[in-house]
């Protein structure tokens, strides 16, 4: 049986440079790899998987919660790498897991483990419930030389713990951070502790 991998990293942390130099390494060798990317992230244009260096794939397969991977025939494939894994629903994460089975072809996901409010995504929880291997891509902190675990969000250059995904007409960004950055950041904008902003 073939592996579920989940390599995840905070923002900055060069996921998709990682994920497009496996590609370029399979493909080197001749080998045949499927790129996917959840349908929403569209931010370099549908079809496209770029990372922050510049360099971009095209994406085989734009994956929906209504995705029916099982009926795909990958015959010939060698690996399928998913790009920004987190924003896939539960579901699809486990038709990628019996891929593994079924097909005993290696799945490598790539994504953000949790959001600017510390909580998991859909995606990366059901990743780390099922992946055989789950491995950090580090990245340090924007504001110190720590490790970065937290992506810190901010709006209209205010960090920000809570509020809606995306604010028209607001500019933001997001950095990685470690927790007492984050922490500090956050206490600026936010005088309530985070345990009580369920
Ligand atoms: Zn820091």
């Amino acid at each position: 049986m073939a592996k579920l991998y989940f390599r995840h990293g905070t923002v900055g942390s060069a996921k998709t440079l990682n994920l497009l130099a496996v590609a370029h390494n399979y493909r080197q060798q001749g080998k045949r790899v499927l790129l996917m990317k959840p349908e929403m992230d569209s931010r370099y244009g549908r079809e496209n998987i770029r990372s922050r260096a510049g360099l971009e794939m095209a994406a085989d397969i734009l994956l929906s919660v209504d995705s029916d991977l099982l009926s795909m025939d990958f015959t010939g494939v060698s690996c399928l790498l998913v790009d920004e894994a987190q924003f896939l629903s539960a579901n699809i994460i486990e038709q990628l897991r019996e891929i593994t089975l079924l097909q005993d072809i290696p799945v490598l996901c790539y994504g953000l483990r949790t959001d600017f409010r510390t909580r998991l995504f859909e995606g990366s929880l059901r990743l780390m419930e099922l992946a055989d291997s789950i491995e950090e891509v580090k990245a340090t902190c924007h504001y110190c030389n720590r490790k970065s675990i937290m992506n810190l969000k901010h709006v209209n250059g205010i960090a920000v713990l809570d509020g809606p995904a995306v604010e028209l007409g607001a500019e933001e960004k997001y950095f990685p951070a470690c927790y007492e950055c984050y922490s500090t950041q956050t206490a600026r904008s936010c005088k309530e502790p985070l345990s009580l902003l369920e």
